[in-house]
This record gives structure tokens, sequence and C-alpha cells, in this order.
């Protein structure tokens, strides 16, 4: 038990901090695909930071260590109930160390259960086999990520593309959809595993399935393989590229699997993966519970350290920023600005945004800047918290509250990923406000500039949730919404919806 909780816990470890070689690879090759200079290469430059950062501190590659999903398949006559406790004792302990985020909460009352156990956490699947070894495979996949899954009923109407039907070209057009929708919001550039048929819960599970295959296997079917090689082709069309900033590669994997369905349903499952795509596997002694093997470890990593020219974003300006900062600098922000921000920062997520609505605030937020992050945190002997990871979070979710709020408290500026929505384009106009996106999963360079955790309030809300008062230092962040009614996430949806509608005439028949 004790080997077997240890061989657990590294498992664990290496899933949350050492990205798996052949999506390094795929992030390589996106990265040669892009323009020095731009805002897609400034993204991938930080991205690729962000990874060797993760290796060398052995740190959390994203601060959203997301969902532990655990596939075990085990020998006949091995135990599956000693291995659950092995699991739930390594996850307990690499949620102490800092290697997870407390990410349990309960959904009727909002209590984290603070080591990431808790009804439905973690997900350990077990299957049974025939060979004489135990296979145990992991897979973290974040929240945002997961909100951008999604499920299609055949036939459907598609914006932009039309009828899909309950043929090889209707599952197409979904899937060309569901990169559309995901937009820039699960980080892409992503993965997706697809699930054909089934009901809507096996159908989903196929889909999640997907994302524990190799990046650079060939589908067994060859109708499936050609719609793989089709969707990576086409889906990189869209111009939607890294974070949603417009550019080369959206996608770097599309793996599709089929089940039989009922005759009257007709689902296609899509599970949407970030960049950060967190899964690792080991082969286990069921004698000894020792490691035998790593799993997804062949071949090279050629992730290269980005040419330092990809860092300039020679596209727009660059502008630092001191908080509190008052309305004229904000006025003057254009979309596509690169802001450098030194000062104090505050984070804030759906429990503080919703909590602010009716209340007060403990801080005085006029000119301040709110983060939507929820980080990972530790603290030390003495008390004082260090902050582990800290990339942002999905700002949408804050939609219903955020305008309200900037207005409330004078607050200028909010950071977070994905972009937001009218209500808050709105506001930031009227208000004199601005929306800055950080690179989503960058949460170790993120870290990295904060230098001082100065307080926090609200931690009954749970360490995600609360508000943390951060001093940073060269904090990067791209205004993708301005004071001006400039939205670059609106005006990427809108070419990317336009590029969509030219895959609309069927290709397979
Ligand atoms: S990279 Fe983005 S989508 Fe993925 S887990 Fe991190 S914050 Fe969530």
């Amino acid at each position: 038990m004790e080997k077997l909780q240890e061989s657990m816990y590294k498992l664990i470890v290496e899933t949350s901090t050492n990205l798996p070689k052949d999506v390094r690879r795929a992030i390589q090759r996106a990265k040669e695909k892009e323009s020095a200079g731009t805002r897609s290469a400034m993204a991938l430059h930080t991205i690729t930071n962000n990874i060797k950062m993760a290796d060398d501190n052995i740190s959390p590659i994203c601060q959203d260590t997301g969902m532990p999903t655990f596939k075990i398949k085990t020998p006949v006559g091995v135990n599956q109930l000693v291995i659950k406790e092995a699991i739930y004792a390594a996850i307990e302990q690499a949620t102490k160390d800092g290697k997870l985020r407390p990410n349990s909460v309960d959904s009727l009352f909002g209590n984290n259960s603070g080591n990431n156990l808790g009804a439905g956490t973690p997900v350990v699947k077990f299957e049974q086999w025939e060979k004489d070894y135990i296979d145990a495979r992991l897979i973290l996949k974040g929240g945002g990520c997961e909100n951008k899954n999604i499920q299609y009923s055949l036939p459907c109407e598609l914006e932009g593309l039309g009828k899909a039907g309950r043929d090889l070209d209707g599952i197409r057009k979904c899937l060309m959809h569901a990169v559309y929708q995901a937009q820039g919001q699960g980080c892409s550039a992503g993965v997706i595993g697809v699930g054909i048929g089934g009901d809507r819960t096996s159908g989903y599970e196929l889909a999640k399935e997907q994302l524990f295959r190799s990046l650079d296997d060939e589908n067994q079917i060859p109708e499936l393989c050609q719609l793989e090689e089709y969707v990576m082709e086409n889906a990189n069309k869209l111009g939607i590229g890294t974070m949603g900033f417009g550019g080369e590669t959206t996608l770097l994997g599309c793996k599709i699997g089929v089940y039989n369905r009922l005759p009257a349903s007709f689902y296609v499952s899509v599970a949407y993966n970030c960049w950060a795509y967190r899964r690792l596997g080991v082969t286990i002694s069921p004698e000894t519970g020792e490691i035998a093997q790593w799993l997804y470890q062949e071949g090279d990593n050629t992730l290269q350290p980005a040419a330092a020219e990809a860092a300039d974003v020679q596209e727009q300006r660059e502008i630092v920023l001191q908080a509190p900062i008052t309305e004229e600098q904000i006025r003057e922000l254009r979309v596509g600005d690169v802001v450098t921000i030194n000062g104090m920062m505050y984070t804030g997520r759906d429990a503080i945004h919703k909590h602010l609505t009716d209340n007060d605030c403990p801080v005085d937020l006029n000119g301040q800047v709110i983060y939507h992050c929820g980080p990972v945190v530790m603290k030390d002997s003495e008390g004082k918290y260090h902050i582990k990871a800290a990339g942002p979070t999905t700002s949408i979710r804050e939609e219903p509250y955020q305008g309200d709020i900037m207005k409330k408290f004078g607050i200028r500026a909010v950071i977070g990923k994905g972009g937001m929505g009218a209500k808050t384009l709105a506001a930031l106009q009227e208000h004199g406000g601005v929306y800055l996106n950080a690179i989503g999963g960058a949460a170790q360079y993120y870290a990295e500039c904060i230098k001082e955790v100065e307080g926090v309030d609200f931690l009954e809300f749970g360490i995600p949730e609360a508000m943390w008062h951060l001093r940073v230092d060269g904090f990067k962040a791209v205004v993708t919404m301005d004071s001006h009614g400039n939205s670059l996430h609106a005006d990427v949806d809108k070419t990317s919806l336009e590029r969509l509608a030219q895959f609309k005439e069927p290709v397979f028949k």
C-alpha cells in the first residue's frame, strides 16, 4: 500500500508539473507556424517559458489542476479498493504539497473540502484486463476548457454551417463548430476528444477517453483518420489562434472514437482540452506497487525556447501602469496594447463578484486592478502565504456582475482570460475601464511576477475564491477590450464565423 501510494503520488505530481512530450512537440509546431512579433507568438513564448518553469520548480503548469480523473486497468484478482485508498491518500498529500489546487467544492453550499476529496472527487474508473500489470492513467482537465465541452444531437442547425445531418458530413460540421464556439476561452490552442454515438453519458465518456490517446497516433478506422486530418487542417484556418488572439494555430489535436447508438439518438460529444494538456500514465507492478514504466514519454522533447524577438509584440505599443490607475490613463489604452502592471492587484472570482454585488469591500478598490484568478497558495511555518501558481481564470463567468462592480467600486482594470461580453464592454466605455487578457495556463510565469502576498480577505470562500492582495512587478497582459467600445474577442469571433461559413458545403458524401 505504501509503495502504491508513492507511485500514485508520483503520477499526480508529474502530471501536474511535467507536460507530456507529444504535447510539447505540438506546441513547438504551433510556434514554428506563427509569425514573429504577433500577439499569438508572444503568447506561445510565455507558454514555453511557463512549461520550463513548471519543470524547474516542480510546480503546477496551470493553477487549475482540474478534476483528477484516473483510468486504471487491473489484472484479475487485484484489489481495486486498495488502489482507490492509495489514490485518495496520494491526492490529499499532493494537495498539501501545493501540486494540486483544492478543487472540490460542495455544489449546494459552496464549501471547498480543502483536500480534493469529496462526493465524486476524484474520478476513478476501473477496468479488468488479461495482462499481469496495472496500467494507471491520469488526466487533469481544468474548468475553463471543461466549460467549452459541447454535445450535439443530430440532425441540428449550426451557426455559420447550416444543417448537420446524421452522417459523416454532419459530424464534420459539428467538429468545426465545436472549435469555433470555444474561441480562446478554453485556452487555445486546444485538443478535441470526440465521441460519436453512445448515449449522452457514454458519448461524453468516449470523448474524454480519446484525450488519453497520443497526439501522434493514427486512427485505425480510415473514415475517422480522414476526418481527424480534415479537422486539423481546416479548424486551423479559422484564425482564432493562441488564447483567441488571432493566429495560425487554433487546434493541436483531434482524436475521434465511435460507439453504436440508439436508432432514435445521434450524439456527437466533444471534450475540449486546453494547451495545458496534462495527462500521463504509468505501469505498476501489482506485487510491489512500484512504477515499472512511464507512458506518453516516447520521442524527443523538441520544445525550444522562443527566439527573443518573438517576445516583443511588434503589432502594438507597450505601456507600463502603476496601480492605482487614473481614468485618463485607461482612456489612452487601445485594443492590442501590451500593458505591464506594477503595484497592487486583487484576485476576485465567482464568489467575490457575487458577494460584492450586495456588500461593501474590505479594501478600497478605487483605481485598482481585479485579477480573475484562483491561485495555488502555500502557507509557511511563520504563517506567511506564498503563491505557487497564478494564471488567469475564464472571465465570462463574471459577465453578469463585472460592469456593475467596476462602477460601484471605481475599479479601472480587470485581468482574466477569454474576454467578456457586451454588458462589460458597455460598462468599460461608460466608466473608463479596460479588460486585459493574460495568458491562460501560464501559472508559473505569473506566479513569478507576484512579489508578495500583502493580505487576504474572504478566506472562508476557499483558497481559489478568496480575495488575495498581491504586489506584482512586471505583470504583462494584452488590452483586448478598451474604453472606446473595441473588443478583440468580438472581432475574432466575427471573422472566425465568416471563415467557418466557408466550410458549409458537403465534403464527405
Ligand atoms: S490552461 Fe486554461 S483552460 Fe486549461 S486548466 Fe489552465 S486556466 Fe483552465
